[in-house]
C-alpha cells in the first residue's frame, strides 16, 4: 500500500500499475512510476515500509504541511 499525506490518497500495490498505466494513457502522467502522487507530485509512502505506529508520523507530516 502507498500512500500520499498531501493527498489523504492510498493506492494498493497490486493497482499501482493499473493505475499507472491508466494515468499514463490518459493524462500523459507517469509519475506513478516514480512513486511519486499523481495529483500533487509529492513522494508517496510505502505503508508496508513503515514501521507500526508510523500513520502518526505520517499525519504529522500532513499538519505541517497546513493541510485540514
Ligand atoms: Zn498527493
Amino acid at each position: 500500500m502507498y500512500y500520499c499525506p498531501k493527498c489523504d490518497q492510498k493506492i494498493p500495490k497490486e493497482r499501482l500499475e493499473d493505475v499507472d498505466a491508466r494515468l499514463r494513457e490518459r493524462f500523459g502522467v507517469d509519475r506513478l512510476s516514480r512513486l511519486r502522487c499523481p495529483v500533487c507530485d509529492f513522494e508517496l509512502i510505502d505503508m508496508d515500509k513503515v514501521r507500526a505506529g508510523g500513520e502518526r508520523h505520517v499525519g504529522e507530516i500532513r499538519r505541517q504541511s497546513g493541510l485540514p
